[in-house]
């Protein structure tokens, strides 16, 4: 493959100023990406335009958003990286239809927070949603703590303008009707295959979406138990039908993640015998917060090592966006201290399988013991214990260690999927965990999926490296 990207053709729109090339060869993974060019087009039919130049002179590209991805995804190992960061702004709010269209650039909270204004709702809220892009989020099919009740972004998304290799610009719309017996079920509708393609079949370029009602109100709590099982053993009370509460999200904290938080010096009050919290919020009616409270009290009162006392429940704006803030800061601080160990070939290794949840706390025993028979001293859980589907983060001091943990990682996602689960459940495979892929496909469904790809990508120009190795 030729690459050529400071040619006299290219000049004017493709950048090769390397302190500009800087920016891009980082995401919030540990990979460094080495583009050859950016290409950050202002409107699509300028996507569709380098896409097809590119292709004409076989140069790869790698689409990104706000690299926000975990996996290394949206780096680019040669050729050119295609920024979607001009492509902003909502187009249209439908408040009668419940759509909206909006660019794939666009950051996902100021998308939500224009829906807001319209008294609308969009589920979708991964803990970056400041930090990503509408379309990153529809090509790593993101999804967040309220997935619990509203599923992830493919469920939202109506149709997808995309730009393809050969520089056609299509809108492809999910099927409209109730029933349709026609053919594969999985290729009956490419809306669905873009979302996780993490860039491989073509560029995103606007998504409409289907919108919910906003929900009147919600209130959030922190409820706080002596150690992780305690605080499953609630987690799965609260899933039941008997429980009498309906939350939209049940995410777990383990000490580390708590020590963490309290660090943070907010007027949160985190006691000092808590081993593990669960985050949970509900929605009801303007109003309804004490109903709605006193029925995860009742449920918490009466749950084994639940510390029902020491909860902390926040109803209004400011203590929500206090509690998200701190919860936020459990993987921000990981981050760095991982980044603090790159020189000695240490890092922050993050997992994001998941596992039928009433398979999770037995799974979650075994692991922690995987990780102390293999001296891994620095770990936290925190996340989606709800979807059964906890963020392991190990960090590691050096490469020795790294191996180490490297090992146990690869046990834990062999040994989810063999459970029904998976070896990710949200970032999506990129570079970092194509290893960990032969677990959760079989041979014949990598071979469908290239195949799919060679009609969308004929010459794979398409994020070379993304969910599969290169070959
Ligand atoms: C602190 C932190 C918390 C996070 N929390 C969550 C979470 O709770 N839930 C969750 O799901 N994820 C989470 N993530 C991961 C990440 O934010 C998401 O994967 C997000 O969807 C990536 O969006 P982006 O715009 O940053 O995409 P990028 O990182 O730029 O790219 C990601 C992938 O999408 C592709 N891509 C981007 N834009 C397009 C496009 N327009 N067309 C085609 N392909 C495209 C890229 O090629 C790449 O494969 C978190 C990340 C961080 C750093």
């Amino acid at each position: 493959m030729v690459v050529d990207p400071g040619s006299p053709v290219q000049s004017a729109r493709v950048v090769t100023d390397p302190d500009v090339l800087a920016a891009y060869t980082e995401d919030a993974s540990h990979l460094r990406g080495s583009p050859e060019g950016l290409v950050r087009p202002d409107t699509a039919e300028e996507v569709a335009e380098a896409l097809r130049e590119a292709q004409g002179r076989g140069i790869a590209v790698t689409p990104c958003g706000l690299r926000s991805s975990t996996t290394g995804a949206g780096l680019a190992p040669r050729g050119w990286s295609l920024s979607t960061e001009r492509l902003v702004g909502v187009e249209a709010i439908d408040a009668e239809r419940r759509t909206a269209i909006v660019r794939a650039g666009t950051v996902l909270r100021e998308f939500k927070d224009a829906v807001e204004e319209a008294g609308l709702f969009y589920p979708p809220d991964p803990t970056s949603e400041r930090e990503c892009a509408v379309g990153g989020t529809v090509a790593c099919d993101a999804s967040g703590a309220r997935s619990y009740k509203y599923g992830a972004t493919h469920r939202y998304v109506r149709g997808l303008e995309v730009a393809l290799p050969d520089g056609s610009l299509r809108w492809y719309r999910r099927p409209i009707i109730g029933k349709d017996a026609a053919g594969y079920v999985g290729l009956r509708d490419p809306v669905r295959l873009f979302c996780g393609s993490e860039g491989t079949l073509g560029v995103v370029t606007r998504v409409e979406v289907d919108l919910l009602l906003r929900p009147e109100a919600f209130s959030a709590g922190l409820a706080f138990f002596v150690d992780v099982p305690e605080a499953l053993a609630w987690v799965g009370l609260a899933r039941s039908r008997e429980s009498g509460v309906d939350p939209r999200c049940l995410e777990l904290l383990d000490a580390a993640a708590l020590r963490i938080m309290a660090a943070q010096g907010s007027g949160i009050g985190i006691p000092a015998e808590a081993g593990a919290a669960v985050f949970f919020e509900a929605e009801h009616r303007v109003g309804g917060e004490m109903a709605v409270m006193e029925a995860f009290w009742t449920l918490l009162s009466d749950a084994p090592g639940a510390l029902a006392d020491d909860t902390v429940i926040a109803s209004d704006h400011t203590q929500q966006e206090q509690l998200r803030l701190l919860r936020h800061a459990v993987p921000a601080t990981l981050n760095e201290e991982g980044r603090g160990h790159h020189a000695s070939g240490g890092k922050k290794i993050s997992t994001d399988w998941a596992v039928p949840f009433h398979h999770l706390a037995p799974f979650m025993k075994r692991v922690d013991g995987w990780l102390e028979d293999a001296r891994i001293e620095r770990v936290a859980r925190y996340g989606h214990v709800g979807d059964g589907h906890p963020h392991y983060n190990l960090i590691v001091k050096d490469a020795e260690e790294a191996a180490r943990a490297a090992v146990v990682v690869d046990r834990m996602c062999s040994e989810a999927c063999a459970l029904g689960g998976t070896v990710t459940a949200e970032h999506g495979v990129g570079k970092v965990k194509r290893t960990y892929a032969k677990y959760r496909f079989s041979d014949w469904q990598i071979a469908s999926m290239k195949a799919v790809k060679a009609v969308f990508d004929p010459t794979g120009i398409m994020a070379p490296g993304n969910i599969w190795d290169e070959s």
